[in-house]
């Protein structure tokens, strides 16, 4: 028997009533019944977003939607800025260097967040006119003040654009009130659906900018995707994503954004004090994440027999380090559809690997400590 769990910072668990709607017949784009459940589907982006703009849908993983803010909102010859401090906040410099844009890079030591004050001091000696940066960096397992961020860039002229892509629906992300320019979300990680589907919102000043950008676009342009919303998008919808969206969109509308984004920083800390309670060491202990948790590797310990051995002898799928981190630590997801249940038995499964890979624990106490933080409901 073999059972799949995703304990990875996406692709996250599916929830039965999401896969239940992907198993339906694609309708057609052009109807009136596809057209009410985009409509709903928009309703509810707006409050997992919390925002009243438009959030406009793509058909591609997260990284598309970061290219569309990318072409959609720069020029050739502007100035402009990535605050990175991982590998998803310098995958903004890669999509902006291939269309020949050199920004200024604020580089924060991976495993810290990014100070809001430098953020904002750079910003304005740069004179940029958009800030690149990152929710929750999935590759430390880091979360940045993005209210911050907003804060210090208040009154001034750049646009704030946010990859929100595995904070969203799992962190408080306040979009309107904060003054958050520009939100990129995707589908595989809070918001419990397969990977295939990208997320936009832009505020009006943002879209007033965009009124200006000469990078090249097509498929990107946002313009064109929001003139026709109302019948899907300019191209063909991920009509079955849209439909099964509906679903994950119920959920979270049922359980309360606030009630989910709490479950999620329980889980969270149940997972900090279950590790350290093992002896294993927290790579980010500052990182404060509620999507995922980055652990040092113990001396010794080999992380892909680690990896390789949770998913086949437990069917538990945790991810490795990514880029400069590889072989170092490795990382538990707590994202999206996942339950206390889930994380326990994850983490008993991680101490009997750990004892067979020949790290010296007593079982039960990761496992224990986790309880505990859970049962006090506590947040620590
Ligand atoms: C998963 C992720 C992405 C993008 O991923 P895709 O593979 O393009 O969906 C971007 N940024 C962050 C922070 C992520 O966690």
């Amino acid at each position: 028997m073999r059972k799949v769990r995703l304990l990875t910072p996406g692709p996250t668990p599916v929830p039965p009533e999401v896969l239940a709607a992907l198993g339906s017949p694609p309708i057609h784009h052009r109807t009136p019944e596809f057209h009410s459940a985009l409509m709903e589907v928009e309703e509810g982006l707006k409050y997992v977003f919390q925002t009243q703009n438009d959030v406009i849908i793509f058909p591609s993983s997260g990284t598309g939607a970061m290219e569309a803010a990318v072409v959609n909102l720069v020029s050739p010859d502007d100035r402009v800025l990535v605050a990175t401090c991982g590998v998803f906040g310098d995958r903004w410099v890669k999509i902006l260097s291939s269309y020949g844009v050199k920004p200024d890079v604020l580089n924060v030591e991976w495993g810290n967040p990014i100070p809001p004050e430098d953020l904002g001091r750079r910003a304005v000696e740069g004179g940029a006119k958009v800030v690149f940066t990152t929710l929750t960096e999935t590759s430390t397992g880091v979360t940045n003040d993005v209210k911050g961020f907003a804060d210090v860039l208040k009154g001034k002229d750049s646009i704030l654009v946010v990859d929100a892509i595995s904070g969203l629906g799992a962190t408080e992300l306040l979009q309107d009130e904060w003054g958050v320019d520009v939100v990129v979300a995707g589908s595989q990680k809070g918001l419990m659906l397969p990977p295939g589907l990208s997320f936009i919102s832009m505020s009006e000043r943002a879209w007033t900018v965009a009124k200006d950008s000469r990078l090249p676009k097509f498929y990107w342009d946002l313009f064109e995707m929001r003139r026709r919303f109302e019948e899907g998008g300019a191209y063909t919808p991920a009509i079955s994503l849209i439909m099964a969206l509906r679903e994950s969109i119920k959920l979270i509308r049922t359980e309360g954004l606030e009630n989910v984004i709490g479950r999620h920083a329980r889980l969270a800390a149940a997972t900090r004090a279950a590790v350290q309670a093992m002896g294993l060491k927290l790579f980010a202990p500052n990182g404060n994440c509620n999507s995922v948790t980055s652990v040092w590797l113990p001396e010794g310990i080999d992380g892909s027999a680690l990896t390789r051995m949770m998913d086949r002898r437990y069917g538990v799928t945790i991810a490795g380090g990514q880029g400069i981190l590889k072989g170092k630590i490795f990382r538990i997801g707590h994202l999206g559809f996942v339950d206390e249940v889930d994380l326990l038995g994850s983490l008993a499964a991680l101490e009997m690997v750990l004892l067979k890979l020949g790290f010296g624990l007593e079982l039960g106490v990761g496992v224990r400590a986790a309880q505990e933080v859970l049962m006090k409901g506590g947040t620590a």
